[in-house]
């Protein structure tokens, strides 16, 4: 168990996502029952050194997955100090780091998903519905473990622009307030569903404990990255977003791909928003 809390907080430091996967290729995965402290490796977190990975599996994700430069320290983004909180499509900062997101987690949720993100040690933000959550709190909470921050994407996933002040701050903050119960955590950052917001929207999730409001700069689909602008380049600052859907581990890895062909390290939201 030492060695699994000095791997987590490893994982919490600014080292890149390959870097520390060879290291703990042969430690438990967030998904080997935890409360035991003799528990053994799942065996597919055990690879033979010689054997060359079936593709799609585990193990082919890991070894696919992009070798990065350390990440720099990370230098928190400015935060106003009074007015509304910020409505961000990419963090205001030159270090040369990107930022991966997952949303929703109601509709899949493919289970080797937590050992991948262990093992390449990738760091997420996942913006969850609270129902799904509640209803899968084991899967999300094996992500947890591995490194991953859950933050809040409402209760109902309905379009909160245009809507009551009471209406939105019962879906942010009623979702808060759940994921705060399952997670131990109360969220700072909310992404307001299908990005539809207005001022009402930024004053609610203020309330309800959020430090920024946050779109997104790519989307990642069925292992394609897809850029807002036609550059097509992942430029630091930037936030990718993809879901919990069948094809999440191709969604992962066309990130690292895509962050890495940039000359960027991931990095973790929750390390630039404070
Ligand atoms: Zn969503």
């Amino acid at each position: 168990m030492v060695t699994l809390l000095t791997l987590l907080a490893l994982s919490a430091c600014a080292a890149g996502p390959a870097f520390h996967a060879r290291q703990i290729a042969s430690q438990p995965s967030p998904s080997t029952p935890a409360p035991t402290p003799s528990a053994s490796p799942s065996p597919s977190a055990s690879p033979s050194p010689t054997a060359r990975p079936t593709p799609g599996s585990l193990d082919w994700y890991v070894s696919q997955a992009p070798t990065f430069p350390a990440a720099p320290p990370p230098q928190p983004v400015p935060l106003p100090v009074t007015g509304p909180i910020p409505f961000w499509h990419r963090l205001p900062t030159d270090q040369k780091v990107a930022f991966i997101t997952i949303d929703d987690g109601g509709l899949a949720r493919p289970p080797a998903v937590a050992d991948f993100i262990w093992r390449a040690h990738i760091p997420v933000t996942m913006f969850l519905n609270s129902p799904a959550a509640e209803e899968h709190d084991v899967y999300f909470r094996q992500i947890q473990v591995a490194g991953g921050v859950v933050e809040n994407h409402t209760i109902r996933h309905n379009s909160l622009a245009g809507r009551s002040y009471d209406y939105q701050k019962q879906e942010i903050c009623g979702a808060a307030d759940k994921l705060q119960t399952l997670f131990g955590k109360r969220a700072t950052l909310f992404r307001p569903p299908f990005g539809e917001y207005d001022s009402t929207t930024l004053q609610a999730a203020q309330d309800c404990g959020a430090k920024a409001v946050l779109h997104w700069s790519e989307t990642v689909h069925e292992g394609k990255v897809r850029y807002q602008t036609p550059e097509k380049v992942v430029q630091p600052g930037d936030i990718l977003l993809m879901h919990f859907r069948p094809a999440l581990m191709d969604d992962l890895l066309a990130a690292l791909q895509a962050i890495h062909r940039a000359g960027l390290t991931p990095a973790l939201l929750e390390d630039y928003i404070r």
